[in-house]
């Protein structure tokens, strides 16, 4: 009896958590990092505590030296360990998820200025588009979805991995309870 137990929690313990990777964190002052995400870092680990057994991976590299969504990003210490957990979830068949977390400024997307939550996916829609259904559904946010560029280099590696992933942009404004919402939502889902 007592075995089974300790082999079940060895089992738990083995199993993979939803993956949580906020790549663009400011390290730096704002004013010396252009273009870094200056309040995904508080919204990642909003989503983590929704998210119960969620594995958070923080940005420690500022962006201005090395996209860490990029493929040059790839060799830094925080992909490296995000590398070899994802592997590690593909290899025990884990069904996990990746959530890519970005923050971005009121106006800062061309033709999506009235838009609070963008959901990018780079080779399979259908997470972005269970998300995007569900929010739209059961919140009052302005959601849209977007292929990306081919070059959001964490979902690709992600998926590759055949790990579902999406990477979601929040605006910089977003109350701290819609981002709770959210990712309530975004558990019942995945
Ligand atoms: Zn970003």
């Amino acid at each position: 009896m007592l075995h089974s137990s300790i082999f079940k929690i060895l089992l738990k313990m083995d199993e993979c958590s939803t993956i949580i990777v906020v790549p663009h964190v400011c390290v730096l002052p704002r004013s010396m990092d252009n273009g870094c995400d200056h309040r995904s870092r508080r919204f990642a680990e909003i989503i983590s505590s929704e998210i119960s057994h969620s594995k958070l991976f923080i940005g420690d590299v500022a962006r201005m030296k090395t996209d860490l969504n990029r493929e040059e990003g790839k060799n830094t210490g925080m992909r490296r360990n995000l590398s070899a957990y994802m592997l590690k979830c593909s290899n025990n068949g884990s069904n996990s998820t990746v959530i890519d977390v970005h923050t971005f400024p009121r106006l800062g997307f061309d033709g999506f200025q009235n838009v609070q939550v963008l959901l990018i996916y780079e080779r399979d829609s259908k997470l972005a588009r269970l998300i995007l259904r569900t929010l739209k559904k059961e919140t009052k946010l302005r959601v849209e979805m977007v292929l990306g560029d081919g070059n959001n280099d964490i979902i690709i590696q992600a998926e590759k991995l055949n790990i579902q992933a999406v990477l979601i942009e929040l605006i910089n404004t977003m109350d701290v309870n819609d981002v709770k919402n959210i990712a309530r939502i975004i558990r019942t889902i995945i």
